[in-house]
C-alpha cells in the first residue's frame, strides 16, 4: 500500500474524477499537508492538471519540515537548507469539493521523494505507517478530534496588539451564541453536510466566541484528513460572513483555550477492548493496558500533542485541559477521561479521550504517535494506577498526581529521550520535529504570554 505507486492507475482515477469536477464547476484543487509547526501548507493546481499531480506528483521543498509558526526557517540534523525537491501526491480518495469555496475542491497529500519512495519525513505516512502496524497486530483504531474554535474580528497588531471582539458577546453555552451567530452555524452545518463530514453535535463552549463541534469517529488517518478538511471549512464559511477564526491553543492569555481532545477506541475481531472486560469500568485487559501505556508515556507525547510555546499556557489546572498525568472515568480534568457511554450502549461507546491534546498539533503526527503507544502497549500486560475522580487541584498538593510538563522546554526534554516515538517517526523526522520546536522556544523567549498569544493568534 505504501511502497508501491501505481502512476498509470492514478492518472486514469484522477481523469475521472476531474471530470465530475468540471461538471461542478470545480476551476482548483488545493493539496494541503501539515508542516511540524503544525500549519496547513498548501499548493495547488488547475483542474485539468489533477491527473498529471496525481500520476507525477507536485513539487515542493523539504525545507518546511522546518518551517515555524512566524515563518522563519530554522534547520535539523537531516532536513534543512534549499537544496531539493519532493512530490506530493493527492490522495484521490479524499477529493472533496469545498462547499464554502466556490469553485474549490481539496485533496490531502502524502510526500514522495523523486525516485518513488516514500518521504521519510512525511507527517501522513507515517500515521499510515503506524495504523498498518496495528493493522499486522489485528487491532483498527477508531478516532475523532473535537474541533473547537474562536470566531471574531479585530485582535490584530502582533505584540500587545487589541484583544480580538468575539462574533458574540453571549455566555458560555448560551443560546444567545446560537441565535446571534444562527445563520453561520446553518451556513457552516450546510457546507460541512455537502462535504460528507459526519457531524455529530455542535455547541458554544466556555471561553469568550467559542464554539465546538465534534464528527463521528474513523480510521485514524481520515480523522487527521477530517480535521484539515474541518478547520478550513470553519475558515472559509467565516471569512463570508466577514469573520475570523482562531484555532490556536490560546486566542486571550489568561483564558480558557481552545482544546482539540482526541478520542478514540480500540478494536479488534472480539469488538471494543474498552468495554466488555474484566478490567476497570468494563476495558478489557488489552484495553487497561493500551491506557496504562498511554498514560505512562503522556509527558513526552505531549511534546507532540501539545507542541507550541502557547499549548503550556493553555495545558493547566481547572481549564479541562488534562494538565494532571491521570486517568478517571469522565474526569474532565484527567489528561485520560475515560468515557463508558450508557448502559446499553457501552460496547459500541466507550472510549477514551486524550485532553491535553490542543489544535497546534499536527493530527498526522499526534495520531501517529498514539497509534504508535498503542500497538507497544497492548500485549504488554500493563495495569492502570488508581483512578482519580475528584479535581486533582482541590486535593492537599502531596497527594496531587504528577502534572504533566509545564513548558515547552520540559516536553522536549521528555520527548528526546524517548526511544518508542524516536524510533517510530524515524530519525529525520523526529530531528525535523524537535528542531522546530526548539526554534520556537528560542523564537519567544522571555516574551510576555499576552505577546506570544498576540504573535501566534492567526497563525493557526
Ligand atoms: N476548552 C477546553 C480545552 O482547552 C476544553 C473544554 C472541554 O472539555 O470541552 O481543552
Ligand atoms: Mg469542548
Amino acid at each position: 500500500m505504501l511502497e508501491v505507486m501505481d502512476r498509470d492507475a492514478l492518472a486514469e482515477q484522477a481523469r475521472e474524477l476531474t471530470d465530475d469536477l468540471a461538471t461542478r464547476a470545480v476551476r482548483a484543487v488545493a493539496l494541503t499537508w501539515v508542516d511540524n509547526a503544525g500549519i496547513t501548507r498548501v499548493k495547488t493546481v488547475p483542474r485539468h492538471r489533477l491527473p498529471d499531480a496525481a500520476a507525477w506528483g507536485i513539487g515542493a521543498s523539504p525545507v518546511f519540515d522546518v518551517f515555524c509558526v512566524d515563518d522563519s526557517i530554522t534547520t535539523s540534523r537531516y532536513i534543512g537548507g534549499p537544496m531539493g525537491d519532493l512530490r506530493l501526491h493527492p490522495d484521490l480518495d479524499r477529493l472533496t469539493v469545498l462547499a464554502a469555496q466556490p469553485g474549490w475542491a481539496w485533496a490531502p497529500v502524502d510526500r514522495w521523494t523523486q525516485e518513488g519512495e516514500p518521504y521519510p519525513a512525511c507527517q501522513r505516512m507515517f500515521a499510515r505507517r503506524m495504523v498498518a502496524r496495528l493493522d499486522d497486530a489485528g487491532l483498527q483504531l477508531k478516532a475523532a478530534f473535537e474541533v473547537e474554535w474562536f470566531i471574531g474580528e479585530g485582535g490584530d497588531g502582533g505584540d500587545g496588539g487589541d484583544a480580538p471582539v468575539p462574533a458574540s458577546a453571549g455566555p458560555a453555552y448560551g443560546m444567545t451564541r446560537v441565535v446571534e451567530l444562527s445563520d453561520y452555524i446553518r451556513d457552516l452545518l450546510d457546507a460541512l453536510d455537502a462535504q460528507d463530514v459526519a457531524v455529530e453535535q455542535f455547541h458554544p463552549e466556555y471561553a469568550a466566541g467559542q464554539l465546538e463541534l465534534s464528527v463521528a469517529p474513523t480510521d485514524p488517518v481520515a480523522a487527521a484528513d477530517t480535521v484539515v478538511l474541518l478547520r478550513q471549512t470553519i475558515r472559509a464559511v467565516a471569512a463570508r460572513h466577514g469573520l475570523r477564526v482562531s484555532f490556536a491553543p490560546v486566542v486571550a492569555a489568561g483564558q480558557v483555550g481552545n482544546g482539540a481532545h482526541l478520542h478514540f477506541s480500540a478494536w479488534n475481531s472480539d469488538g471494543n477492548l474498552f468495554a466488555g472486560g474484566d478490567g476497570p469500568h468494563g476495558m478489557t485487559a488489552r484495553g487497561e493496558s493500551i491506557l496504562a501505556g498511554l498514560l505512562d508515556r503522556l509527558p513526552a507525547l505531549v511534546a507532540v500533542t501539545a507542541p507550541s510555546v502557547t499549548s503550556y499556557l493553555r495545558l493547566v489546572p481547572q481549564r479541562w485541559a488534562g494538565a494532571f498525568q491521570c486517568w478517571g472515568r469522565e474526569n474532565r480534568e484527567a489528561a485520560l477521561r475515560f468515557v463508558t457511554g450508557v448502559t446499553g450502549a457501552r460496547d459500541t461507546a466507550a472510549n477514551v479521550e486524550i485532553k491535553c491534546c490542543d489544535p497546534a498539533a499536527n493530527p498526522y503526527l499526534a495520531m501517529g504517535a498514539v497509534c504508535a503507544v498503542v500497538a507497544d502497549a497492548v500485549d504488554a500486560g500493563l495495569r492502570l494506577p488508581e483512578e482519580v475522580v475528584v479535581d486533582p487541584a482541590g486535593l492537599p498538593e502531596p497527594d496531587q498526581p504528577p502534572r504533566l510538563p509545564e513548558s515547552l522546554p520540559a516536553a522536549i526534554a521528555r520527548l528526546e529521550r524517548d526511544e518508542l516515538l524516536r524510533a517510530a517517526m524515524g530519525e529525520e523526522l523526529f530531528e525535523a520535529f524537535l528542531a522546530v520546536r526548539r526554534a520556537e522556544v528560542e523564537l519567544f523567549a522571555g516574551r510576555e504570554p499576552q505577546d506570544v498569544v498576540a504573535a501566534t493568534r492567526w497563525a493557526y
